[in-house]
């Protein structure tokens, strides 16, 4: 045991010098770790903090004497937790216990084993812009494009970065300079940083807004013509509906209208669907090839919305606009790079086979129903109880799935969630000990109680939730 140190003074100079704490147990077990270079830097913030902390009058640490080892003890504590901290602020699986399909904050939609694969494969060399067949250049996303050409009947496609670059390169390739009309019906905000006035702002269009927030007839939007028109934009207005007394005019109406005119409709359909998703209870969005075959030239939608991708945005429409878009300079900066391009292959592949409520995760779960939910809530439960022999409180109860993601705000998916309540915790104690588990479980707290929804959570995934909740709450 070191002596017993008097003053801060003689404690300043206890505390370990940046080399001892780099030499101590817990410098040598994180050096091959963590580097040398970080490690050091590390341990520099830890002594500085420490000396901070005795100066005479520093707060919190008034009359506290501290021997040379508990120092040192204390500063491995330090240095441990400041590595902890950055490697767990890093991108980690969870499990999302939340019910919510498309969680923005949790990565949307989660990716199909094929996508997971092919992502594997493509990380290597491959061919992005390589042809096979004739051993010299080829172009980039030849076959992705061509799926979703094919989905949605469309001409021609091009994937970008996301919805937003999408809606970004149609509006600065067509509407630049000039004016861009836009039912005010449709001046949506999604997810808090995808503002529709902002974007056309940004492209160097002027917005042209017609009609009211309920009904904008086709008038409206003739009557804004003007030889400054470059664009008719549609906005589907995702995250939100407006019902009742509501009307705006049909996709053909507005193309026919562009048309007369020599001037474009572009949609943006936001989540939008390959697919009719009305039979797993997803209604209002528009289906991507009813708007093309209504005579939409362009048509932007989401990667990794309900379509169950990759993040992605999708441009299909006619070639002549696409290869506009194609030889932009824009694009070069907002095109889509290997990864994507390998994972949207693998989805749309699922839905040229046919195979998307079995092979596309979102779209399967959205597809459960409360009594699929409630029948693998009641087997979970029972298993866990004889696992803990009850002393964690597992419950079932009715309630709602949500869509997430800005899409279907109006879809009601009914669910049974578990309820999971511990004598001695408060509910904010039973959701931090979940989140901060390895893998972190993600839950929602309602009425001081926290609720755990399988339907966003795979088979897989539940057999790790229940090992979890056994040995977090077993005595
Ligand atoms: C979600 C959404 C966007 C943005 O899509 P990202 O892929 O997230 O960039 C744009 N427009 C509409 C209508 C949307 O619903």
């Amino acid at each position: 045991m070191a002596a017993r140190i008097g003053s801060a003074n003689e404690m300043l100079r206890a505390v370990p010098s940046v080399d001892s704490l780099l030499r101590s147990e817990t410098g040598k077990r994180l050096e091959p770790i963590v580097g040398v270079e970080r490690l050091t830097s590390y341990a520099r913030k830890v002594t500085d903090e420490l000396r901070q902390e005795i100066i005479p009058g520093a707060p919190g640490r008034e009359g506290q004497i501290l021997s040379r080892d508990a120092l040192l003890n204390e500063a491995e504590r330090r240095l441990a937790a400041a590595y902890q901290t950055e490697a767990t602020s890093g991108l980690r699986r969870v499990i999302n216990a939340t019910g919510v399909v498309l969680h923005t904050n949790l990565g949307r939609a989660p990716l199909s084993d094929a996508a997971r694969r092919a992502i594997q494969e493509a990380a290597a060399y491959c061919n992005l812009e390589y042809d096979l067949a004739v051993g010299d250049r080829g172009r980039r996303g030849v076959r992705a494009e061509q799926l979703a050409a094919d989905l949605s009947g469309a001409e021609a496609a091009l994937i970008v970065n996301n919805c937003a670059a999408a809606a970004l390169l149609v509006l600065m390739v067509f509407a630049r300079d000039g004016e861009t009309i836009v039912s005010r019906g449709e001046l949506v905000e999604i997810g808090g940083d995808f503002r529709v006035p902002d974007v056309m702002a940004q492209s160097g269009t002027r917005m042209i807004e017609v009609g009211t927030t309920n009904r904008t007839r086709l008038s409206d939007y003739a009557r804004a013509l003007s030889d400054r028109t470059r664009l008719l934009m549609r906005v589907h207005t995702s995250n939100y509906r407006i019902v009742g007394f509501t009307r705006t005019p049909a996709t053909r109406e507005l193309a026919n209208l562009a048309h007369e005119h020599h001037l474009i409709l572009y949609e943006d359909a936001g989540s939008g669907a390959l697919i009719d998703f009305t039979p797993i209870g997803i209604t209002g969005e528009p289906i991507i090839r009813n708007s093309i075959a209504e005579g939409a030239d362009v048509v932007s939608f989401s990667g990794d919305k309900l379509l169950g991708g990759p993040q992605a945005g999708f441009l299909v429409g006619s070639s002549a606009v696409i290869e506009r878009m194609r030889r932009h300079p824009l694009y070069r900066a907002l095109r889509a790079d290997k990864l994507r391009l390998a994972a949207i292959e693998a989805t749309l592949d699922a839905y040229a086979r046919e195979r998307t409520t079995s092979e596309i995760p979102t779209l399967r779960t959205l597809g459960l129903t409360a009594d699929d939910i409630k029948r693998r809530a009641e087997q979970f439960i029972e298993r866990v109880k004889l696992r803990t022999r009850n002393s964690v409180q597992l419950e079932i109860t009715k309630g709602i799935s949500a869509v997430g993601g800005g899409a279907g705000p109006t879809s009601d998916l009914p669910t049974a969630l578990i309820s999971v309540t511990q004598p001695r915790q408060s509910a904010n104690e039973v959701e931090a000990r979940l989140r901060l588990a390895t893998p972190p479980v993600i839950s929602r707290i309602e009425n001081n109680r926290v609720l755990l929804d399988l339907r966003t959570v795979s088979e897989s995934e539940e057999t790790e939730l229940e090992d979890l909740l056994v040995s977090l709450f077993a005595e």
